[in-house]
């Protein structure tokens, strides 16, 4: 019975058990369910008719999160609503940066300006195809949102000193914060009003608005709008900011709050973006679109100022 009922979600594979309703453990509808998820994760590693023929591809795993584009965009653009290959690496830079998107990561997001800020890569579906950070720093490292749990992954940010923190924006980038704790011991920071059953064991639960400190160089700092309880992280020494799904600029360049995925307010997102003009940050790298970086604080603020007399 229990059989049955695993199987009626899934509709390709019910005639196949009713017309063998005496199937055991090793019957052939076992093996032909184990079959046909064989076939279609092949199907996925297939590369997509859209890409220009040639060595690098993208495959039908992809789930539109934009980092290939915006980490090689000589590359990668979208087609037909996912990422393809348009044109090969014409040079070594180009081609580097193209294998980078596969395979490199924890990658430094600029060695000169924000030395010791990484992105983790390996979005996961989990997150909606968040970027996740890794913030090396002399008291302990900081993961920032969860990337997917791959064990090479692990063993390069081992390498890097593990992780201590895990900082999480909000409810929706969480993806495998648990085998990250499992793995690293470290502790997951959440804002109480974001905790449903998967991060209810989160060691830190932020309450009320903040805001806390970490270290004696981060701030977090309570940004209520796409949900009711995301928070942004402030590294001080380098003025970074990481926004979650607070605040980003898309791929036109201008500035978003994503409000067809808000989840709670869009006035209370542009009270939480009012309050940024307080802020001291150059960088601002956020969970999706794209990173920004300004010159100064001024052009910050009146890039901030632009966005909100629009709205
Ligand atoms: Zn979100």
């Amino acid at each position: 019975m229990a059989m049955a009922m695993k199987l009626r979600f899934l509709p390709n594979y019910e005639h196949r058990f009713t017309s063998a309703p005496k199937a055991c453990r090793s019957s052939p509808v076992k093996l032909s369910i184990k079959n046909q998820v064989q076939s279609q994760r092949l199907q996925k590693k297939k590369r997509r008719p859209e890409n220009v023929a040639g060595e690098f591809f993208v495959d039908h795993t992809c789930i539109d999160c934009d980092t290939c584009r915006w980490m090689a965009p000589e590359v990668f653009s979208r087609v037909d609503g996912l990422s393809a290959v348009s044109k090969h690496p014409s040079c070594q830079d180009e081609r580097l940066k193209a294998l980078q998107v596969q395979k490199t990561f924890p990658i430094p997001i600029n060695m000169d300006k924000i030395p010791g800020v990484y992105h983790c890569g390996y979005h996961s579906d989990k997150s909606y195809g968040a970027a996740s950070y890794l913030i090396v720093h002399p008291q302990g490292n900081i993961l920032i949102d969860s990337p997917k749990y791959t064990e090479r992954l692990a063993r390069n940010i081992e390498d890097m000193g593990g992780a201590q923190y895990m900082f999480l924006t909000h409810k929706d980038d969480v993806a495998d914060h648990k085998k990250w704790s499992d793995r690293f011991g470290c502790k997951r920071i959440l804002h109480s009003t974001e905790v449903q059953d998967i991060t209810e064991d989160v060691e830190m639960k932020l309450d009320g608005c903040g805001p806390w400190s970490l270290n004696d160089d981060i701030q977090l700092i309570h940004t209520p709008g796409h949900t009711e309880g995301s928070v942004c992280l402030l590294y001080k020494p380098l003025k970074v900011l990481f926004t979650g799904d607070h605040l980003a600029i898309e791929e036109d360049s201008e500035l978003s709050l994503s409000e067809e995925y808000n989840f709670y307010s869009v006035p209370v997102q542009l009270e939480s973006v009012a309050k940024l003009l307080e802020v001291d940050f150059e960088w601002m790298l956020p969970g999706h679109g794209r990173r920004v970086v300004h010159k100064d604080i001024e052009e910050k603020n009146s890039s901030l100022k632009a966005f909100l007399a629009s709205k």
